[in-house]
């Protein structure tokens, strides 16, 4: 890399639009004496509000990436900014404040809490940011409503569809209104029809919050219509 270029990269970091910043990220996994390098030199910027697809063969490092860049993981080397902020090497509760400012997260199964229903699932997680409950009940029925589960507020995971379990699950990655949402294959467990309705559901309220996401995929026609498709290639992620 040249110096020139260098000089750009740095100044991009410092710009406000700038929201995640990688340099050199190495992850490297460590078992019984072998070592697997998944991640390898990537050096990936996503902007505010872009919106972007992940993809890569099942084993090339989606989940490793999006554990990484979301805070849930440490690389092995390299640097990570959030919204300017160093991240790879920041403490566990200054990592834990980024992500809280910064992150949502929508995961392949939906991870409810099994005992509360819909509405409690988006209301909870914004209570504990501190939230008062009568807003956090308004905001958690407006963001089901928005994902057309107007009724059912009040059921239970279990008797909701798996459809209807993902976007009660995207409801609440938005709650807390992160300005960049990680999605690890989001429809991955669901029938191609359901998945297709799903994701235009998650792709509408993206769009609706004006936020940034990062999505990891297989469907290459949804990946398309992203602003753009990162792909992990041996350990590099490729831009395009
Ligand atoms: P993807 O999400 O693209 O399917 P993953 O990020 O889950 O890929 O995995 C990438 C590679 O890292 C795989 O070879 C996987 O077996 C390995 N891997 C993932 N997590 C761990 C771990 N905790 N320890 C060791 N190897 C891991
Ligand atoms: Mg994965």
């Amino acid at each position: 890399m040249s110096k020139a270029e260098t000089k750009e990269e740095m100044q991009q970091d410092n710009a406000p639009n700038v929201l995640l910043q990688t340099h050199d990220i190495q992850k490297i996994y460590t078992q019984g004496g072998e070592s697997l390098t998944v991640l390898n030199n990537v050096e990936v910027q996503i902007k505010a509000g872009e919106m972007v697809a992940l993809v890569g063969p099942s084993g090339s490092g989606k989940s490793t990436f999006l554990q990484v860049v979301g805070l849930l993981d440490r690389p092995t080397g390299g640097q990570l900014l959030i919204g300017g902020e160093d991240a790879a090497s920041a403490s566990d509760d200054k990592r834990t404040k980024i992500r809280r400012d910064y992150l949502g997260f929508v995961y392949q199964f939906h991870y409810l809490l099994p005992e509360f229903s819909a509405l409690e699932n988006v209301v909870i997680p914004q209570m504990v940011a501190g939230v008062k409950r009568k807003e956090a009940v308004e905001k958690a029925k407006t963001m089901l409503t928005d994902l057309g589960l107007d009724h059912r507020l009040d059921h239970r995971p279990a008797r909701l569809s798996g459809g209807e379990q993902q976007r009660v699950a995207i409801a609440r990655a938005l709650a807390n209104d992160p300005k960049l949402l990680l999605a690890d294959e989001p429809t991955g467990n669901l029938d191609p029809e359901t998945s297709d309705g799903v994701f235009e559901m998650l792709l509408g309220v993206v769009k609706q919050h004006g936020i940034g996401a990062i999505i990891a995929t297989h469907n290459m026609q949804i990946a398309e219509r992203m602003d753009r498709i990162l792909e992990i290639k041996n350990g590099r992620v490729i831009s395009y």
